[in-house]
Formats: structure tokens, C-alpha cells, sequence
């Protein structure tokens, strides 16, 4: 590997399993989008960097993750971060207030870079609006169990929490800050910034083992929540002790961002690390009014694709699976050969992959065949033209058989089934 062509730091290339995963990956998504009637949207990937600045004062992401930059025409703009607040946006200027939709596509954020975490990276975020109703979490969740399933992903841990209503928040903020207030000087210099920027709820989310002694005994959230938030949580952890979604409850789980109230919650899977959750959510009542749309109520979940692919990486029968692919180089030896290879190409190419190679030698072609580890290889010249068959080598034992054109489909075909 060359490192003056490497990608930027937090960026990569992705490996073709990497890729063949990704294209997967969405092509599962699409299909059960489409099942459970959830609309897809693509929003813009570049937006005013204001919008995401309104998302609060303590939030990481805006403090200093945003790639943002003064185009041309002197506007301050930023590629998403997150895909909820622009999924906001585009539908207050669509008029459009009932439903569940979902994007799928990359998202920037400058952070610093490690296993599981990039600056660039994809994201399928899925956001029921126009409901309050307890429900509509619960559907996410069997979304996630079904998707989850269809992906085969199925060891992972669910958390969940309630962080009540605004209200709620700031009493037990208050609280905290004085809980935390006693304990300053033993706690880290990150938590005493996110204290100086009064981000108490963040400093929950400090993973310092120092730290974590005073958080694991800090006030928690579940003891402020109003009569109805509790009431909310429990019908929801009712219903999914029914459906048989095992979860746990973590008082101390809050999420990134300051719009969320009642749920949140975090799948993590043993592959990733405590750190490196594999998805996130919650649900967002006051995000719509709070950025000057109408009063709509919604609930909704961020995917990260790279950690689903970590994940689904290890998943040896799945990786067999996938790479249960035919491969053939094609090898015309004169150009009089050339369209007798395309006809080929055109009768073979929905049961194997193909590469026709025309360029180099007739051994250097042969040698890329074998780099690759094609498992077959047609030299056609002008014998086989003429007498309208081929010869199959099988490069795994360095056999040879020749097929006539009209044999030529169903021998691959079997080959396929064998
Ligand atoms: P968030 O929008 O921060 O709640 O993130 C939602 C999900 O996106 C997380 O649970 C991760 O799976 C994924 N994610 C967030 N940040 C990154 C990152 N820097 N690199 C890769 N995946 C990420």
C-alpha cells in the first residue's frame, strides 16, 4: 500500500467485501422498508451549517464535529453530521407531517478516528412523525428486531431509558449540577469542560474510569420523570416484555443530541465494544416546533452501516454465502474473435461473473485469470469461432471441456448447482 494515495484520516476505501456488504446491506433495508410502508428520502448532503447549530449548546456534534466552510456566495454551510434534523427540514418544506420514512446515505463528521468510528461513514436513519403514541416506539422496535434478523445479526443487547420531558430534564439537571458540583476536582478535565458549558446530562456519557465511580452513583433520571413519562416508559417495557424483546433498562443512557425526550435507547453488540453502540434513537416531540414547524410529534433511530458491516464481517456463513459467485475471464485471441466473445458475454453474463480481457499478451491475460482466482477461463480463437463452441478451463484443477454455444448456458447452470 502506497501511503501517498491513502484516503484522508477518518476516511477509507472500502474493501470489495466491504462494499459487497454495504450494497447488501441497503438491498435488505429496501425490502423491508418497502414491506413495513416506510418511505424513503433523499435529502441534500450538504445544509446551512445554522441548522444543526439550533440543535443546542451542549451538543458534541455541533461544538466540534461539523466539516463546515463559507461557499462562495458568503453562506456558512457543512456537509450532515446526522441525517434527523435535515430529514426535519425538508419535510416542514414539503408540508408533509404523517408517516414513517427512512434515508440511507453518508454522513461527515470530524471526530477523532478509531476502530468503528470515521469521519465519513453511512448512516440509515428511520423517523416515524406525526404520533406521540407509545405505539410507534414499540413499531420501531419490531422494524429493528425484523431487519436485524434479516441481516442475521441477532447478538446484540438493547438498553433503553427515559429521559421524561423538558421539565422533567431540567430539574434533574439542576440536580446533577450540584451532585457533580461536590465531586469536580476528582472528575476529568473533558467532564469539568462539559460542566463549565453546564452539559450535565453529557456528562453522563464520559467512559473515564474515575469518572464512572461518580456517575454510577449521580442522581438518576428515572427518579424526576412526571406521572406521565413514567407511565409512557412503563406501558412501553410492558409491551415489549409481551413481544418478547429482551432489554435493559439504563438510567444513565441520554443521548448525543439535546432534542429528545421520553425514550432513547441503544443496541450494542459484543463485536463493537462498549463504546461503539451499533445503533441509537429516541423519540423527538419538540424538534419540528422547536425549528419553526408545527407541533409534531416523532421517533426515530440512527443505524451506523460500517458497525452493522464489522459485524456482519465475522459472519462466515454469510460471507460464503455471498461469494458463491462464478468467475470467467474471457480471453479473445485476435481481434476477429471480438464480438464471438460479447456474444458469450451476452448468453453467460446473469449466471457468472465476467471479465473479458483484450489487452496484453495471451499469458499475460492468463496470469491476471489466475491472480484473481477465476475459476474458469475461455480462450476463443478462430477454431471455436468457427465451429461455434468454446473451451472451458477449469483454472481449479486444469481441466479442459469444450462446450457447443448452445450447451453453453445450461452447462454453467449446472456448474452453479454443483
Ligand atoms: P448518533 O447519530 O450519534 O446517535 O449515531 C447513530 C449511529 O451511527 C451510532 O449508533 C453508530 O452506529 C453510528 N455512528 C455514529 N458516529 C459514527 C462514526 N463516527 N463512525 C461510524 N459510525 C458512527
Amino acid at each position: 500500500m502506497s501511503k501517498k494515495h491513502a484516503p484522508l484520516r477518518g476516511f477509507k476505501y472500502y474493501t470489495a467485501l466491504e462494499s459487497q456488504l454495504l450494497h447488501w446491506v441497503r438491498q435488505k433495508f429496501n425490502q423491508l422498508a418497502e414491506a413495513y410502508n416506510i418511505k424513503i428520502v433523499n435529502p441534500p448532503l450538504l445544509a446551512k451549517t445554522s441548522i444543526f447549530q439550533s440543535l443546542g449548546e451542549a451538543s458534541d456534534v455541533v461544538k466540534k464535529e461539523l466539516y463546515s466552510f463559507t461557499q462562495r456566495d458568503g453562506e456558512e454551510v457543512c456537509l450532515i453530521p446526522e441525517y434527523t434534523r435535515i430529514f426535519v427540514e425538508q419535510m416542514c418544506y414539503e408540508n408533509t407531517f404523517h408517516g414513517t420514512f427512512a434515508c440511507f446515505g453518508p454522513c461527515f463528521r470530524y471526530e477523532r478516528p478509531q476502530l468503528g468510528r470515521y469521519r465519513s461513514f453511512n448512516q440509515i436513519s428511520i423517523e416515524s412523525i406525526g404520533s406521540n403514541h407509545y405505539m410507534k416506539d414499540i413499531e420501531l422496535f419490531c422494524f429493528l428486531r425484523d431487519f436485524l434478523s434479516a441481516i442475521g445479526i441477532t447478538d446484540y443487547k438493547i438498553q433503553i431509558n427515559s429521559i421524561g420531558t423538558l421539565d422533567d430534564r431540567k430539574k434533574y439537571e439542576q440536580t446533577l449540577k450540584e451532585y457533580f458540583s461536590k465531586h469536580l476536582h476528582k472528575l476529568s478535565d473533558n467532564s469539568k469542560a462539559k460542566f463549565e458549558k453546564k452539559a450535565f446530562l453529557r456528562m453522563l456519557d464520559s467512559k473515564d474510569e474515575e469518572d464512572l465511580i461518580y456517575i454510577n452513583k449521580a442522581p438518576k433520571i428515572t427518579d424526576f420523570l412526571c406521572d406521565e413519562s413514567m407511565q409512557t416508559f412503563h406501558r412501553i417495557k410492558m409491551k415489549l416484555n409481551e413481544l418478547n424483546i429482551q432489554f435493559e433498562e439504563n438510567p444513565l443512557l441520554v443521548r448525543g443530541l439535546d432534542y429528545y425526550n421520553d425514550l432513547v435507547f441503544e443496541y450494542n453488540h459484543m463485536n463493537l465494544g462498549s463504546q461503539n453502540a451499533l445503533l441509537g434513537g429516541g423519540r423527538y416531540d419538540s424538534l419540528f416546533k422547536s425549528v419553526g414547524g408545527p407541533d409534531v410529534a416523532a421517533v426515530g433511530v440512527g443505524i451506523g452501516v460500517e458497525r452493522l458491516i464489522h459485524v456482519l464481517e465475522k459472519n462466515e456463513k454469510l460471507i460464503d454465502r455471498l461469494n458463491q459467485k462464478i468467475h470467467l475471464g474471457i480471453i479473445p485471441i485476435e481481434e476477429t474473435e471480438y464480438l464471438y466473445a460479447l456474444e458469450i458475454f451476452e448468453l453467460l453474463k446473469n449466471k457468472v461473473c465476467i471479465d473479458v480481457l483484450y489487452d496484453k499478451t495471451v499469458s499475460q491475460r492468463l496470469k491476471i485469470c489466475n491472480k484473481n482466482m477465476y475459476e474458469y477461463v475461455m480462450l476463443i480463437g478462430e477454431t471455436e469461432r468457427l465451429n461455434q463452441n468454446v473451451v472451458i478451463k477449469d483454472m481449479r484443477n486444469s481441466t479442459s471441456i469444450t462446450v457447443s454455444l448452445t450447451e453453453l448456458s445450461n452447462y454453467f447452470n449446472n456448474e452453479k448447482n454443483r
